[in-house]
């Protein structure tokens, strides 16, 4: 009889703990977006095999480890598809599921240079994953709602002149993948490069924080704090969500980026990935960090939206029950991932400044 006194007035007290800590449904109603055209995703990633002359490629590791069935999965692909059809239906299938979203129109697609050797090339070897620029380009050009995102690493022999031609097919941005691709930030050799990117108004989108798409990856070149040079350089940089993940020295990656923002007015970053399961916690600290909110930027990290680990299941804990509910029935996995984040409280005015930083 105690015992069962004690777990209801357990119970009875968890649930008013609960019930109380959860925002009011009307604060959580999805706002309403600034009337304008559709929304611009900034960060979208892209996959190859080979298939159809495309140039990419992916290491023998990585087409072996479970994870290749999954991502082939979350672009809505199969290998029997791609080998039939070329990679470039990856680009396709992207396109058509963003005609399908109300909300988000446009994206950014990112190639993937490799690891480099030496002698400034190519090292395939060590590279995991390879999507070529003149693929990409080609293909991103074909479609009305796509825009191109160029990978060009720093160490390569001709690297500024990639840059170069990455600008005359296009590119809106410069991407890398530091722990993957085996570039240091810091590296003062990088300076020309850097200047490079100034002078072609190409900025640079970069993920920090740890990094586990991957079945190797040099966490340690994550370091937010790397960032310094280019930003002193004078480079746009756009931090992959918000360096979320890892430490560094036993500082949290992310506590090691939010102090810089009040530094550098050349310094972004994107909200992508932060209603993964595992991120949830840092958004609300981001949004409560003070940073300037002209210098949030709305990406996906694609396919991410795919893959169940951004669903609103998960947010179940800090929304209403009845919002939770309205943000799981959406079809379109974009239009999920911006209402899941409006309901997070991210302010609308955000959205729109993808497109003012990168398309102008
Ligand atoms: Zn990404």
């Amino acid at each position: 009889m105690i015992i069962k006194a004690a777990a209801f007035i357990l119970c009875f007290t968890l649930g008013t703990i609960l019930f109380a800590t959860w925002p009011s449904p009307a604060a959580l109603a999805p706002a309403d977006l600034p009337e304008r055209e559709k929304l611009l995703d900034m960060h979208c990633h892209v996959a190859g095999i080979g298939a159809g002359g495309s140039g990419a490629f992916i290491s023998d590791e990585l087409r072996d480890s479970w994870k290749f069935g999954i991502y082939l999965k979350a672009f809505g692909v199969t290998e029997e598809e791609l080998l039939q059809h070329g990679d470039a239906l990856v680009v396709q299938r992207i396109s058509e599921q963003l005609e399908q979203s109300q909300q988000v129109g446009r994206a950014v697609l990112l190639a993937l240079d490799g690891v480099i050797d030496a002698n400034g090339d190519l090292d395939r070897e060590r590279t995991e994953t390879y999507i070529p620029n003149e693929f990409l380009a080609a293909e991103v050009a074909r479609y009305s709602n796509l825009y191109f995102g160029a990978s060009v690493n720093p160490y390569r022999h001709d690297a500024l002149a990639r840059l170069e031609q990455a600008k005359a097919d296009g590119a809106v941005l410069i991407k890398w993948l530091p722990a993957i691709q085996h570039i240091d930030p810091a590296d003062p050799r990088l300076t020309p490069f850097y200047d490079k990117l100034v002078e072609l108004d190409l900025p640079l989108l970069t993920h920090a924080g740890d990094e586990h798409s991957f079945t190797m990856a040099d966490n340690s070149l994550g370091d937010p704090q790397k960032l310094h040079l280019a930003l002193q350089r004078g480079v746009t940089v756009i931090v992959a969500h918000a360096a979320t993940s890892g430490t560094t020295v036993g500082e949290d990656n992310m506590e090691r980026l939010l102090p810089m923002f009040a530094q550098y007015p050349n310094l972004y970053t994107d909200i992508s990935s932060l209603t993964q399961v595992n991120k949830l916690r840092f958004l609300p600290r981001l949004l409560a960090a003070g940073v300037d909110p002209q210098h949030l930027l709305y990406g996906t990290d694609f396919p991410l939206i795919t893959t169940g680990l951004t669903s609103p299941v998960f947010s179940s804990l800090r929304l209403h029950p009845g919002c939770t509910l309205e943000l799981i029935k959406a079809e379109n996995p974009w239009d999920q991932d911006v209402q899941t984040k409006l309901a997070h409280g991210v302010d609308p005015a955000i959205f729109a400044n993808a497109h003012t930083l990168l398309i102008k």
